[in-house]
């Protein structure tokens, strides 16, 4: 009789014969032997590649403690197809960007993949002007004026508060990355069909294993199956975990837009601003050169008529949406056209203090004005027996606070440690025991933040009564309080 395989504890993989054969005894839940093909068995299989899921990869590949690991990765897209071209033109940029804080610059910095960055297209910014679209209470952060007031434990001076990047930037500096490293096997345009659990054979014992059918038609075995395959993960819904939330009702349109010049700033300090608005806020991120991107969260049917506008009028109502009062914003959203004209002509009727506001826009780059719905979900865990969830898998949040995106980095850093520690102690990287610690760390810490950025949409949906004072009251006293406002920006750079 050939020896059972225990497969409780680590040891290489790429050594092990894969000798059981499987079919689906259950349509839900379990696989057994029988098919012609074994499956491929895997220390970590990575569902997503995606921001979340190329970072953790990458982690684990740069690490030595876990660079051993055989590890794949499943794509539904074409990774390559997407990638960005090195010599992409500095006029032209996606309309997804994300702003990364510091915190996810130093780890993606410390597993190897900055180095990889289109750095001429990555734009730093030292300024936020941040304000209520009603009462026009304003609070202002940049480090100079922080400063004083920062943490005796961390000196340091940043003038760094995010860097603006293409979404596409930080995925393609993770696929070269991972293409340097070597060590994963890509299976890309390939989607999972299905997930079931494997059985007790003669053999091994996989009873306690995902396996993942791919859509062609390869099965793979995970001692551990990370999740990072977006907000309708189906490694989620495999694990049983359960995402609770709602839908916000509002969408958030993006656009890639050209300003009149550098920006208020100049070239060398630039301005981020946020403008809050009874339907969400309206906010424009500097890019390179006299670039901008826009994410405006707005309810579903304003979302709609913006993205029909011609491009005039939707610059207009852009222009219009860090200028006029929201009761002007209101009217213009409901003129099926015309907008540039109503809009030149309130202008004159509206006194603007024009450096606190982003500059004019001039022109939309074709092809970019889209819109997302906006959700807040969060799993009930990101760990259960050989299941990891990290980045929207795990979380999804409001926009306004620009960290979803840096959640997941977080996310994925923490795993890696979690991995690292099971792999050194001789743990089995999958057993909730080793995972726990990922579990506890990153839960709180999104929660938290999931909290915070929920608090002030619904503070900043109210458009009349005493809240509206009191809101503009704390912005202000905030912006008084220089140790106050040096706390709120470590966090939001990342910091602890
Ligand atoms: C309007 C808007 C503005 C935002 N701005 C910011 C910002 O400024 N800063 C910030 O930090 N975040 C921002 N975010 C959030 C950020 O974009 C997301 O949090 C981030 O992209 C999530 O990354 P991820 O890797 O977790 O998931 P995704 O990027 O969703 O990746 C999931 C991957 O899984 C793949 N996949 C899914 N199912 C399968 C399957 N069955 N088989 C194979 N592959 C599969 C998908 O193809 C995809 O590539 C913003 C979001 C929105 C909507």
């Amino acid at each position: 009789m050939p020896p059972r395989i225990s497969l409780g504890a680590l040891r290489p993989l790429s050594s092990r014969p894969a000798t059981a054969t499987w079919v689906r005894i259950s349509s839900r839940r379990r696989f057994a032997s029988s098919s012609a093909e074994a499956p491929e068995v895997y220390d970590v299989v990575c569902v997503g590649g995606g921001p979340a899921g190329l970072s953790l990869l990458a982690g684990l590949k740069a690490s030595p403690m876990t660079s051993g690991l055989k590890v794949a990765l499943i794509e539904g897209q074409d990774l390559q197809k997407n990638r960005l071209q090195k010599d992409a033109s500095l006029e032209s940029f996606s309309n997804r960007c994300s702003s990364l804080t510091p915190a996810s610059v130093k780890n993606l910095q410390e597993i190897g993949a900055w180095p990889h960055v289109n750095l001429p297209r990555v734009q730093p910014y030292q300024e936020m002007q941040v304000w209520d679209g009603i009462t026009g209470a304003r609070i202002s952060f940049d480090w100079d004026t922080a400063k004083p007031l920062l943490s005796p434990r961390n000196p340091s001076r940043p003038t760094t508060i995010a860097y603006m990047i293409e979404n596409v930037n930080t995925t393609s500096m993770l696929l070269s990355r991972l293409e340097e490293l070597g060590g994963v096997d890509f299976y890309t345009s390939t989607k999972v069909d299905s997930i079931d659990l494997g059985t007790d054979t003669d053999k091994v014992d996989f009873s306690s294993w995902p396996i993942l059918t791919l859509s062609s038609g390869k099965t793979l075995a995970a001692r551990l199956l990370v999740g990072a395959d977006g907000a309708n993960s189906p490694v989620r819904t495999f694990a049983g975990i359960e995402s609770r939330g709602f839908d916000y009702n509002r969408h958030g349109v993006v656009a890639s837009l050209k300003i009149e010049g550098a920006g208020w700033g100049g070239p060398d300090h630039k301005i981020a601003y946020q403008r809050f608005l009874p339907t969400g806020p309206i906010a424009m991120l500097p890019l390179p050169g006299n670039m901008s991107t826009l994410v405006w969260s707005t309810t579903p049917e304003r979302a709609a008529k913006l993205k029909s506008l011609s491009p005039n009028d939707f610059l207009a109502t852009v222009n219009a949406g860090f200028r006029l009062s929201p009761t002007d914003l209101e009217y213009l959203h409901t003129l099926p056209s015309g907008q540039e004209d109503e809009v030149a002509w309130r202008e004159k009727h509206t006194p603007v203090d024009s450096r606190a506001i982003p500059m004019r826009v001039t022109s939309v780059q074709p092809g970019t004005v889209a819109s997302f719905p906006l959700r807040m979900r969060h799993a009930d865990t990101y760990t259960g027996e050989r299941i990891a969830l990290v980045g929207d898998a795990a979380h999804t949040i409001h926009p306004l606070a620009g960290q979803g995106l840096n959640q997941g980095q977080g996310d994925a850093a923490a795993l890696v440690r979690t991995i690292s520690h099971a792999v050194q102690t001789g743990q089995d990287i999958g057993s909730t025991l080793a995972l726990e610690s990922y579990n506890s760390e990153r839960y709180a810490e999104n929660n938290a933040m999931l909290g915070v950025c929920d608090k002030l949409h619904r503070l900043y949906s109210v458009e009349s009564g005493p809240l509206v004072g009191l809101r503009s009251l704390g912005l202000r006293a905030v912006d008084a309080m220089g140790p106050l406002k040096g706390f709120f920006m470590s966090k939001a750079a990342g910091g602890t």
